[in-house]
């Protein structure tokens, strides 16, 4: 393809434009905006994918970007057929950056979509600017001496219809302040506003009079706007933590700054270099206070942070001392108590076995509550002890292979008589001809299962208890049901924590330590299995499960 060469350019950079014909503030003015705004609406989008505020931020971006790269073509393109159509398709993101801008207006003040009306109406605009693009309502003819453009009629309709556009931000921003309950509200849309019309307001009126006047040179001015703008958005994010995001982001702002200063190297005239300094030294001085403000904000929270955390150091170290010395209490009183304990029990069981000779009536009872009394003491006692040695890492595991249904069926029989003195049903099932051999603590898991079997003899007040031995694949599982007080959904993670509890425990088992189902699950996941409960609620029975490891 030939294409023809505007008069004077020289194609240079690129082969496509020749720099040396843009006016001295051109690149300072645009090519950092440029930057700024598609890196701004990128980094927006990544934070905040999802949300239909960070798209259409996105696509105000995106327009102005495109607009400023046609305009920079219409400035330094050096071929005629490229500046043409920079010159014609310039209407697209012209109208984009005013739609999108009522678009985002709306999401951002209502906090939800815009109505599909909005969006049918700008789709229609759409279609009319398509259909106008080629012909000469758009671009008359194109001057080939100054190697310009020469807008046609549909442009005054256009500054008219944009200036529609600010009216319905505006509407829209006043419809939001009327509705508004929130403190913040009025605030926060009153500059939210001011930053956008501010910013199309200037870009409205630098492309009016600059059309106007045939002095392009004013269009520099409108790109001004756009940063302001941004300033603002920047501030209403941190602010208002709109978009998901508290970072303001530093790293755009330094960047900014970096292309300001660099856009210097091209700017021809000295007295020009003024402006440039005192407008990049104003965003220095703002970005610099800001950021020296954040870094100390920043470092006051992580000093109050590095304290808390000193705190709840020594706090935690505190709290493990008093642990330790509550279980060697712990372990040290059983131990005093032990002895004592034993012999009142043997020496009433003694009594009552008639070793000492045949006795009245009436001290038989009172020895037969001696003897209960001190049965129960001995078996709180070795809970506070196992429960010491738990804690203290010194339970011991006699490790062996045995029968688990035959240990079942042994605690079975062994706990009947309390069972049928209670004048409950007892029942024990389990599938014949499996192999149930384990290796464990016999001894703990047999007091495992008597735990929980005596428990359901204790919290059942009528009705029965079964017990049951399955084989599941590798696992065994003994369950025992019982038709007793039943447990509330929300208690039932507590009761194997120490000292755990229901609220309806001590009405029917007085002197529950609460210690019984948490040595039991210590020790059964000691040995590798689980031990946990189902019921369907209060006064609707209990199944506890044990789970233990087949050995194959
Ligand atoms: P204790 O029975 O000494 O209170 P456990 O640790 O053995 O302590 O049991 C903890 C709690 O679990 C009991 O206080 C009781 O509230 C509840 N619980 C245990 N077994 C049953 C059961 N079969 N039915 C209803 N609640 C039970």
């Amino acid at each position: 393809m030939n294409l023809n060469l505007c008069l004077d350019a020289v194609p240079g950079f690129l082969g496509f434009f020749d720099l040396s014909i843009a006016p001295p503030l051109l690149f300072y003015a645009y090519i950092p905006i440029f930057i700024l705004c598609v890196v701004f609406g990128l980094f927006i989008l990544k934070k905040d994918k999802s949300s239909t505020l960070s798209k259409y931020f996105l696509g105000i971006n995106l327009s102005f970007a495109t607009w400023i790269f046609l305009i920079l073509f219409q400035w330094v393109g050096a071929y005629l057929e490229t500046v043409h159509l920079a010159w014609q398709l310039l209407i697209i993101p012209e109208l984009s950056i005013f739609l999108f801008s009522i678009l985002f207006t709306y999401t951002f003040l209502f906090k939800k979509d815009a109505p599909n009306i909005y969006k049918y109406f700008i789709g229609l605009i759409f279609i009319g600017v398509s259909i106008i693009l080629p012909t000469t309502l758009n671009i008359e003819a194109f001057d080939l001496a100054f190697c310009e453009g020469v807008v046609g009629y549909i442009w005054p309709t256009v500054y008219v219809f944009e200036l529609i556009c600010l009216a319905l931000i505006v509407l829209i921003a006043i419809e939001r302040v009327l509705k508004s309950k929130e403190p913040g509200e009025k605030f926060k849309t009153f500059i939210f506003t001011f930053g956008l019309i501010f910013f199309l307001g200037i870009f409205w009126a630098s492309n009016y009079f600059g059309e106007l006047t045939q002095t392009y040179e004013i269009n520099l001015i409108g790109p001004i706007g756009m940063v302001l703008f941004l300033g603002i958005i920047s501030y209403v994010i941190m602010k208002f933590k709109t978009f998901n995001t508290k970072l303001f982001s530093t790293q755009i702002l330094v960047f900014v700054l970096w292309f300001l200063v660099a856009a210097l190297l091209f700017i021809q005239r000295i007295s020009y270099i003024k402006i440039v300094v005192i407008f990049t030294l104003a965003l220095v001085g703002i970005i610099g206070f800001e950021l020296v403000k954040s870094v100390k904000r920043e470092i006051e929270q992580r000093e109050k942070i590095e304290k808390l955390a000193a705190d709840l150091e020594k706090a935690n170290a505190k709290l493990r001392e008093l642990d330790q010395l509550k279980s060697e209490f712990l372990s040290f009183a059983s131990h005093q108590l032990r002895a004592p304990l034993t012999a009142i029990d043997g020496y009433s069981s003694m009594l009552l076995q008639g070793d000492f000779g045949k006795m009245p009536e009436k001290v038989r009872d009172s020895v037969q509550v001696i003897d209960t009394s001190s049965k129960s003491l001995i078996k709180i006692v070795n809970e506070f002890l196992d429960v010491s040695r738990i804690q203290q890492g010194r339970m011991k595991y006699d490790m062996s292979d045995f029968d688990s249904e035959k240990l079942a069926e042994e605690v079975v029989a062994e706990l009947k008589p309390n069972v049928e003195k209670k004048g409950l049903t007892f029942s024990f099932n389990s599938e014949k001809g499996k192999n149930y051999i384990v290796n464990g603590d016999s001894g703990k898991i047999k007091q495992v299962i008597g735990n929980i079997v005596d428990n359901s003899i204790k919290y059942t007040p009528k009705g029965g208890i079964k017990v049951h031995v399955e084989r599941k694949s590798d696992k065994i599982l003994i369950t025992v049901a019982d038709t007793g007080i039943g447990i509330d959904t929300a208690d039932i993670l507590k009761l194997f924590s120490e000292f755990g509890r229901t609220k309806d425990a001590h009405k029917t088992n007085v002197s529950g330590t609460g210690l019984g189902l948490y040595v039991a699950k210590q020790m059964v996941e000691a040995q590798k299995g689980r031990v946990w409960v189902e019921s369907p609620g209060k006064g609707k029975g209990s199944t506890f499960f044990i789970e233990l490891t087949a050995k194959n």
